[in-house]
């Protein structure tokens, strides 16, 4: 992928964007957080990577995620119980599939993950692809002969006001830990199929079978009058070489 760097922003900020050490792992097909989001996604980006365009500016959340990360990694490693940062591999219809959680308690057997988003993120509760992630690491943590008996996300909310701490909807805390809904390991390794089976399955010249749907399109508004592809428009890497957006735009169905 082709960064710019619109904003004419400071090598040292360009070097730790660009300078990302996060891998997925050798000889993997997907990682957990490839296998959540649309097929479309993750074969374009693969077969596009030299022809897709990022700016640095549109990277800075990634940065912050990073950084916050990195150390509440370093401050777990001193916690007795506590494993951090760790790698799972299994493999799923002879696919290699990888994932690394954020934390795991032995006394409480405690699956956790961090999120840095929006208060606008929790609006509705616990995101679905919330509980998707949190159930694959705890299938991959079982098959390295670990059991998850709990799961959590750990809210910090990049945009918490104080002044409106005790509205309707709104959190009392910066900070938050959320319940997760924990599956059966049945339920678990049969998401894990269907994610795997429908990344396989995806094939760029009959892309309608796989498309995205209006839910992953983050689709927007009532009518066709308002209707707003939200993710197509401002957020996916490979819209410019998608072919369900292409036809979005050229039919306007989607607008
Ligand atoms: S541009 Fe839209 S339809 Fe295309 S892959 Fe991205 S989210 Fe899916």
């Amino acid at each position: 992928m082709k960064i710019t760097n619109k904003q004419g922003l400071p090598d040292v900020l360009v070097n730790a964007i660009t300078n990302d050490p996060y891998t997925r792992g050798d000889g993997v097909y997907r990682s957990i957080t490839e296998l959540i989001n649309p097929p479309q996604i993750a074969y374009l980006k693969r077969k596009y990577d030299d022809k897709l365009t990022m700016d640095i500016a549109d990277r800075m959340y990634a940065l912050y995620g990073r950084l916050i990360h990195q150390v509440l990694e370093d401050s777990g490693e001193s916690v007795a119980d506590m494993i951090t940062e760790q790698r799972l591999y299994t493999d799923i219809f002879h696919r290699r599939i990888s994932g690394s959680f954020d934390s795991f308690t032995y006394s409480n057997k405690t699956l956790n993950d961090y999120k840095f988003v929006s208060v606008y993120k929790m609006n509705n509760g616990v995101p679905k692809e919330y509980t998707q992630q949190l159930n694959c690491y705890a299938y991959l943590l079982s098959e390295a002969g670990t059991d998850v008996e709990n799961l959590t996300v750990t809210t910090m909310y990049r945009d918490w006001s104080a002044s409106r701490a005790g509205n309707k909807n709104y959190p009392d805390s910066i900070a938050q830990v959320h319940p997760v809904e924990l599956w059966t390991r049945a339920q678990q390794k049969d998401y894990l199929e269907d994610r795997v089976y429908a990344h396989k399955s995806y094939n760029e010249s009959v892309w309608s079978l796989h498309s995205c749907s209006p839910e992953e399109r983050w689709e927007r508004g009532a009518t066709r009058q308002t209707r707003k592809q939200v993710r197509c428009e401002s957020y996916c890497e490979v819209a410019s070489v998608c072919p369900q957006y292409k036809e979005i735009l050229e039919t306007k169905y989607g607008e």
